[in-house]
């Protein structure tokens, strides 16, 4: 296949698109290329409360992927035991319970929190981790059937924010500088990495299969794409075996389209499927930490290419809160990164490095590619 498109940013590289008739065997679109033997292993399974996650590989035995799906299933535990809510002894619990004490947190912990850093500190405070208080408000209204009162949404709203957290580069600790309100109020500060952990938990499982190749298995290996909970990281190991990505269609059933990836993370945010419903109101499960309200938007698709996965589903998030203008200048001052937006009214937006790269298929109302 002729190289379309390519760009030289670290780690991330993009290239043309197969026929459409390719993409429709498979939702994760492994294709099998004509006169190629390779196998094509999969393992599925549930993490997180239901999530599920798919590993494919191209290339690689069943042993190998067997191997790979038990680790991330290992991994996955330990990440939960460290940041949930409900484990009494958790990571989280403990910095809450000891403001004004550096917590040291393991390595692949810390390296989420700087991209939560990061993704905040990019996003003007619109994507923060510590929005968990407002979400578990948000919940708690659906389960009354009541929307909660102004009051309330801004006490629990003075209670988060990133910039409680001081994170130690040196010593790798973690420390919560205050602690809001009482322990069984709302106004406490808290981590959630619901907006961050699909993608980063899926580049974990493709890095560490990587990792553990030795150089005979990466001479077999063709593709690698890992699918957690609908966040993808993928990568090719040669050309002519690139990954297809299908984006779902936000309106209705099937794919609205493809991109053609050669490695990184392709990640979608949508308000199509997740919400909160209080008396027959639907309201966005993405809140806006500045304003403490579940946002409201134009957009119903937004998916995001990066190198990190854990940056690519805070953008994608980033970019709902933020709407579309201040998110199209965030994502192309970043040359690393590419976007795909689609509006409520079916038109669409898409940055200039993947438009090679990105086959659109459902095409609802009158989509505006490009401008
Ligand atoms: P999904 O990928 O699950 O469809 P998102 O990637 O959009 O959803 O992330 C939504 C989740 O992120 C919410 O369920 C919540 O846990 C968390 N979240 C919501 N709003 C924010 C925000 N402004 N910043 C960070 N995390 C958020
Ligand atoms: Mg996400």
């Amino acid at each position: 296949m002729t190289l379309r498109f390519s760009f030289s940013s670290p780690g991330i590289r993009f290239r043309g698109i197969p026929p459409i008739v390719w993409i429709a065997l498979s939702i994760l679109c492994l294709v099998p290329h004509p006169g190629c033997t390779a196998p094509t292993h999969r393992e599925v399974f549930s993490a997180m409360g239901g999530i599920p996650v798919k590993i494919v590989g191209k290339g690689f035995s069943s042993g190998q992927m067997q191997a790979a799906a038990a680790a991330a299933r290992a991994s996955i535990e330990q990440w939960e035991n460290d940041l949930s809510f409900y484990h009494e002894n958790s990571l989280i619990n403990r910095m809450r319970k000891s403001p004004g004490q550096a917590v040291p947190v393991p390595e692949d912990i810390w390296r989420t929190l700087v991209y939560a850093r990061d993704a905040f500190q990019i996003s003007d405070g619109a994507f923060d981790i510590t929005v968990g208080p407002l979400i578990a408000l948000w919940k708690q209204a659906e389960k009354e059937q009541k929307p909660p009162d102004a009051e309330t949404v801004r006490a629990v709203k003075a209670g988060i924010g990133f910039n409680r957290l001081r994170l130690d580069p040196a010593a790798k600790t973690v420390e919560l500088t205050a602690a809001g309100g009482d322990d069984a109020g709302w106004s406490e500060t808290r981590i959630d990495i619901g907006g961050i952990a699909k993608g980063m938990f899926a580049e974990w499982i493709v890095q560490n299969i990587d990792r553990g190749l030795n150089p005979k298995q990466r001479v077999k290996a063709e593709k690698l794409i890992v699918d957690v909970g609908g966040d993808i990281y993928c990568r090719s190991y040669r050309p002519g075996s690139e990954c297809i990505i299908g984006i779902q269609n936000p309106f209705g059933e099937g794919l609205w389209g493809s991109l053609e990836v050669d490695r990184g993370a392709v990640v979608t945010s949508g308000v199509y499927e997740r919400f909160f419903e209080i008396q027959g109101n639907r309201y966005c499960h993405i809140v806006d930490p500045r304003t403490g309200y579940p946002i409201e938007t134009d957009l119903v698709s937004v998916t995001i290419l990066d190198p990190s996965g854990a940056m690519a589903d805070a953008l994608a998030t980033a970019v709902f809160v933020l709407g579309e203008d201040r998110g199209w200048e965030i994502v192309n001052s970043r040359p690393e990164t590419e976007m795909v937006l689609i509006r409520s009214d079916g038109s669409s937006r898409v940055t200039p490095g993947i438009r090679a790269n990105l086959d659109v298929f459902h095409v609802p109302a009158s989509p505006v590619l490009g401008s």
